[in-house]
């Protein structure tokens, strides 16, 4: 039995290649846990977990990574944020159900895919917005990798109702290259291009790399956890909706039962009837009371 939801790190001594694998388990099933999504919204939403997971530990940044699409198809939004703990959460919205899985069909024509990075590492966020290229969601961002770094990437991945996993190589810069191998990018290619699903999905980072390129020499780094986490909670939304003002709950509740939040990024729902409005502001107004003593 293999380690549940961790991104491994690798680096193919004798190809000059780098690589990672990403293998998320509970962390997807939370995500998905959310929502009834549609199978062929399943693997588009897990995909960009997982790429989402490999461009932010490529980049290496102490801060968020996210990962954006729009489109004018049936599904018009699809987001996946990851922070530098390893900490996930997103979503996608949908019209109707996709025909099929590709691309075009899920996201419709002129898709575009965003990457925003914001870390106290850079003086200014990042945004980079490109076409969703290709025919699934993994070449788009195997283009986006191969082209914002200039290096030759491959990506495959693999997503199942269980776990959602990935392969990325790529290969070094000349610079950093050690081999005069000048075979070893295409070989460790074709090599990776072998892996089933099954085997992304159900081994352990070393049995696979051992059964991919057994004649290779490869260097594994230690694992690093992933996990779904997001930061709202009651207590934030409540927070938001103090703020917004009772006079503004008071008109939400003379229209409907009850006043209902949805988080952005991790689908969650807060509802609050006149009951509980009463009681946040009622706490509300006794903290303030409590505040103003002490001054
Ligand atoms: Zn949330």
């Amino acid at each position: 039995m293999r380690e549940l939801d961790k991104q491994n790190r690798f680096l193919i001594e004798s190809c000059d290649v780098n690589g990672q694998i990403v293998q998320l388990d509970q962390c997807w099933r939370d995500a998905r846990a959310r929502t009834e999504y549609p199978t062929s919204i399943q693997t588009v939403l897990g995909e960009a977990f997982v790429a989402t997971v490999l461009l932010a530990s490529m980049l290496k940044m102490d801060g968020k990574c996210t990962l954006q699409v729009r489109g004018p198809g049936p599904v018009h939004l699809l987001v996946v944020q990851v922070n530098s703990a390893g900490e996930c959460r997103g979503l996608a919205r949908w019209k109707e159900e996709p025909v099929a899985s590709d691309v075009k069909s899920v996201f419709g024509d002129d898709a575009t895919m965003t990457i925003a990075v914001e870390s106290s590492d850079y003086a200014e966020p990042y945004q980079g917005i490109v076409p969703l290229e290709g025919d699934t969601l993994a070449d788009a961002m195997g283009y986006y990798l191969s082209n914002s770094q200039q290096l030759h990437t491959k990506l495959i991945m693999s997503v199942n109702a269980n776990t959602a996993s990935g392969l990325l190589l790529q290969k070094l810069p000349s610079s950093q290259a050690r081999t005069e191998d000048e075979d070893g990018w295409s070989r460790a290619k074709q090599l990776a291009s072998t892996v089933t699903d099954q085997e992304l999905a159900e081994l352990n980072a070393e049995e696979l790399l051992r059964r991919l390129f057994f004649e290779e020499e490869v260097r594994l780094y230690d694992a690093t956890d992933v996990v779904f986490k997001c930061s709202c909670s009651r207590e934030r939304t409540g927070n938001m909706l103090i703020g917004l003002g009772e006079a503004e709950m008071d008109e939400i509740l003379a229209e409907r039962d009850e006043v209902a939040i949805t988080c952005e990024f991790c689908d969650a729902h807060y509802s609050y009837d006149a009951v509980d409005i009463a009681a946040l502001f009622a706490g509300a107004a006794e903290d303030a009371a409590a505040s103003n003593q002490i001054h």
